[in-house]
């Protein structure tokens, strides 16, 4: 209850207002009681004071009276005589004439009962052992947590000997006292209501703009920007609010910042290639990214880290590894080579692991058909030079040659070195086609015209062969949209291997070709030798060849329909083989009807 500001400065004020009109009181309570009693001390030694030569007098006229048989009652009128003087007229205050000896009651304002009703105060018995001394004032002083005051002044004269003694019960004090005390309690109970109000006062104009900011703040830390604080007053109040709105704003833009920037980490997170998991220091997964599911071939989040990693390199172990050092491992899953990167997040017991795999699948792959290509390049030049140097030597080592012999040599030689030259001519186009070197030009021309030109080119190579060439397409075929030449090439290369591919004499090469929506095909079948199940994949390749003597004794080079493909993909078309009954080959060319026109694609 006593927790918030409010019924603190409640407390505060209440306090306050107590203790202040407690110290108050009690000081002014203790001072009219000293000053009463300072006054009536100041009475009696204005009357028996032995500083003022006019009592000297008077107390030499009492002690003669004293000492006179009837002096009492000349003694009683003297002091009532001063009566004014020593206040005797207020009804507190008593004086009794007392036998100095005995201590009896003789005469007074007073009467018997009411003296034998009194105490026999220190005063008192002090002038009774001091008459003798003939002391004028005894018990000049009063105690003022008593309830009453009091003088003794003894009077010897001759034989005879006589206490005057005063005595006031303070009541007048006593009474102003308890009218103060009721005073001051009233004016405590006003205080404590004044304070009560001026403490809501100031709670509306401290507390509330307190609360408010409490308010706020408790907003902004739960991530509630909303509004601003209005600032009411240029106090250190006002200049907090200001500087609290300044920081929620700052507050706010840069956890803006981070949190587009933890987007864009996010997305990348997300869609980045690589797999990426971190893991907390007890192996269980903390964040992975779909690649990483993708790569690893199951659902990641529901292993940890020995399950996915523990055989590779143990968990411990990784967190061991001094920043920036890290553990690398190649992984195979599957048909696919992963590398995979391991890497302690942080020193300390909050640390973990954070994994990278990245997928080297195609990357190894290629690397193994360069491997592959500069074997076969190497291999397919060193056959043709190793013929030309034997042959060449044979002619310049063997004595008498005959002509023929020679002619034939040489024509070796010559075939040998066509071949080696179209291999190379073959390695360049493919070199500029895989570069981009190779410009490809794009015209409008007669897909008809095309195909015809080629088959009139091929028809009488066929022949020879004795294959019929028949040409199953009709002359509607539409414009198209490419490089004549480089299509041309296409259909000459995949032709040619059809008339080659096919046993001489007998063989019947169909050419056909159509619209399929926004495409054209041409098919080229043959009943030839046909490709194995288990080459057809590959038959696209540099330098596959089902049959590398064959191939090669018909001059081919492995590169054709390589060449083929890279130009049909340059035109965004497509070429493979088709699956179909019985034996012999079918080869599919699609190719779409429009495309940009002009410059390289
Ligand atoms: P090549 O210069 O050896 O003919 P290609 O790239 O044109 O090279 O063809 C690759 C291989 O595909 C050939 O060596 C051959 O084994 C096979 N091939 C291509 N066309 C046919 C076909 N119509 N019939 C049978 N085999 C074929």
């Amino acid at each position: 209850m006593f927790r918030s500001l409010h019924m603190k400065l409640v407390l505060i004020m209440l306090l306050l207002i107590t203790s202040l009109m407690t110290v108050v009181g009690t000081f002014m309570m203790t001072n009219i009681t000293g000053f009463y009693i300072d006054q009536f001390y100041y009475q009696v030694d204005s009357v028996f004071g032995s500083s003022n030569p006019a009592n000297a007098a008077f107390v030499n006229t009492l002690r003669a009276e004293a000492a006179q048989t009837d002096g009492l009652h000349t003694i009683r009128e003297m002091i009532e005589a001063k009566a004014g003087d020593l206040g005797l007229n207020s009804n507190t205050r008593t004086f009794y004439i007392l036998d100095g000896r005995t201590g009896m009651f003789l005469d007074g304002s007073g009467d018997r009962k009411s003296f034998e009703r009194l105490q026999a105060t220190p005063n008192l018995l002090t002038a009774r052992s001091s008459v003798a001394a003939g002391s004028a004032l005894v018990g000049a002083e009063s105690d003022i947590t008593a309830n009453y005051m009091d003088v003794a002044i003894p009077i010897a004269g001759g034989e005879n000997a006589y206490i005057i003694y005063i005595y006031d019960n303070r009541s007048t004090v006593n009474d102003l006292n308890s009218q103060l005390f009721m005073i001051i309690v009233q004016a405590l109970l006003v205080g404590l209501l004044i304070s009560v109000l001026l403490s809501f006062l100031l709670s509306k104009t401290m507390i509330i703009p307190i609360e408010r900011l409490t308010e706020r703040a408790e907003k902004v830390a739960a991530g509630d920007f909303g509004s601003t604080i209005t600032v009411e007053s240029s106090d250190e109040i006002g200049i907090l609010t200001t500087t609290f709105n300044d920081m929620a704003a700052v507050l706010e833009e840069t956890l803006d910042e981070v949190a587009s920037e933890r987007n864009k980490l996010d997305t990348l997170f997300l869609h980045m290639t690589d797999g990426v998991i971190s893991f907390a220091s007890d192996g269980n997964i903390l964040t992975s990214n779909p690649s990483a599911s993708r790569m690893l071939g199951r659902e990641v989040s529901f292993y940890d880290y020995d399950a996915l990693f523990g055989q590779e390199v143990p968990l411990q172990k990784v967190m061991g590894l001094q920043r920036p050092n890290f553990a690398s491992r190649e992984l195979t899953v599957g048909d696919r080579i992963l590398e995979l990167y391991l890497a302690p997040v942080s020193d300390g017991e909050d640390g973990g692991v954070m994994a990278v795999m990245h997928d080297v699948t195609a990357q190894r792959k290629n690397e193994e058909m360069r491997k592959e290509f500069v074997a076969n390049v190497s291999h397919e030049l060193r056959t043709p030079l190793t013929n030309v140097r034997s042959y060449a030597e044979t002619i310049r080592d063997m004595e008498d040659i005959p002509r023929e012999t020679e002619n034939g040599f040489l024509d070796i030689i010559i075939s040998e070195t066509d071949r080696m030259t179209r291999i190379v001519q073959d390695l360049l186009t493919l070199s500029r086609l895989d570069s981009g070197r190779a410009e490809i030009k794009m015209v409008r021309f007669s897909l008809y015209d095309a195909i015809e030109s080629v088959c009139r080119a091929v028809d009488l190579d066929a022949q020879r062969r004795g294959h019929a060439l028949v040409r199953l397409y009709g002359d509607t075929l539409p414009m198209i949209t490419g490089d004549r030449n480089r299509l041309e090439q296409v259909m000459m290369n995949v032709i040619g291997n059809a008339i080659k591919y096919t046993p001489s004499g007998g063989g019947r090469i169909e050419v056909d070709a159509g619209v399929c929506g926004k495409n054209v095909w041409i098919d080229v079948s043959d009943n030839g030798i046909g490709i194995p199940q288990k080459d057809r994949e590959r038959i696209f390749d540099r330098f596959y060849r089902v049959d590398k003597a064959r191939s090669r004794e018909s001059g081919g080079t492995g590169l054709g329909l390589s060449i083929a493909r890279e130009i049909v993909m340059r035109h965004h078309g497509s070429i493979a083989l088709t699956a179909h009954d019985g034996p012999g080959t079918t080869v599919r060319i699609v190719l779409p009807i429009r495309q940009k026109e002009e410059g390289a694609v």
